[in-house]
């Protein structure tokens, strides 16, 4: 399942994201009314030539990397968490993608990071990998969604890099939790860029500050629940070019090893989000830049960069 959360009207939302096949195929009983709840026209395809709130520009002719189509959005009753697959209910109500503004998929109590996971990241920061997780916070504050502005804070920094990351969230509380039972703590995936303030990184010794700025934490599009994180792609493009290009195989710790260690020192809740660590190929952000960051079986995060006022 794709599960995003969304607006419409100002109504904030979970709902399943649908492919077009997907929404044609829908047994009666489930989702079961015809895809024009709101008079929006899903089915005859009105409104799908408006530009979607959350996605970029002609660089990048797939922005939700779903291999095209149009894209459905299926209200949820409630929100997916802390409840098994099969109690997920869905109101009926349906809308086409172009139609809603995506939001960050979750907002998190915390989001744990991961610093040095890939080997070639730690080297192009000047030192080896580290043999433990090095694990570090971003306040809830800083999270936004696909779309939102990354907001540069000009006047306190001179450089803003990105670093694209496959985000892990959580499904259920839980803490010291055992190899054999990970699976049942992670609820799915998505797309994050870990924005950093590089100058402050290097000058304050500790990370709260470069890392913790409002925006520093793009999440989504969506949570992808069905897919296996071994070894995915994973693509920063700043402005269409790339500037990671990468593998989950890579990760020097993987999700599950990293779910093992965290929880050993903190209670994780639902909706907590980890940040899994980025490969080589940081870079900065100019004002007006687009930055894009895909996981292959997910899709990508796109955010426009701007600076605070
Ligand atoms: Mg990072």
């Amino acid at each position: 399942m794709r599960i995003a959360r969304f607006s419409h009207n100002g109504e904030v939302s979970y709902g399943l994201v649908l492919g077009a096949d997907e929404a044609a195929a829908e047994t009666p009983g489930s989702a079961a009314v015809p895809a024009t709840a709101n008079g929006a026209g899903t089915a005859n395809g009105a409104g799908t030539a408006a530009v979607s709130d959350s996605q970029p520009g002609p660089s990048d002719p797939d922005p939700l990397g779903h291999g095209g189509g149009q894209l459905m959005i299926a209200q949820l009753a409630g929100h997916p968490f802390g409840g098994r697959e099969e109690d997920i209910k869905l109101t009926g109500i349906r809308f086409a993608l172009a139609d809603v503004r995506l939001l960050a998929p979750i907002l998190p109590s915390k989001v744990i990071c991961i610093g040095k996971n890939y080997a070639d990241h730690a080297r192009e920061m000047g030192g080896e990998p580290p043999e433990e997780p090095v694990i570090f916070l971003k306040p809830s504050t800083a999270v936004c969604g696909p779309g939102d502005p990354i907001v540069r804070p000009s006047q306190i920094s001179e450089r803003t890099d990105y670093e694209g990351e496959l985000a892990v969230v959580i499904g259920r509380l839980c803490r010291q939790v055992p190899a054999d039972r990970v699976d049942e703590v992670i609820f799915g995936y998505t797309c994050a860029n870990d924005v950093t303030a590089r100058d402050l990184q290097a000058r304050d010794g500790q990370w709260t500050r470069a890392k913790g700025f409002d925006t520093f934490c793009p999440l989504g599009p969506w949570i992808e629940t069905d897919v296996d994180p071994a070894d995915l792609a994973l693509t920063t493009r700043l402005n269409g070019e790339i500037k990671q290009d990468s593998r989950t195989s890579l990760l020097l710790h993987d999700v599950r090893s990293l779910i093992m260690f965290v929880s050993q020192v903190m209670t994780l809740l639902p909706g907590d989000v980890l940040l899994t660590g980025t490969p080589a190929g940081i870079g900065p952000m100019d004002k007006g830049d687009q930055v894009s960051v895909t996981i292959e079986g997910i899709g990508t995060l796109s955010n426009l960069v701007t600076d605070r006022d």
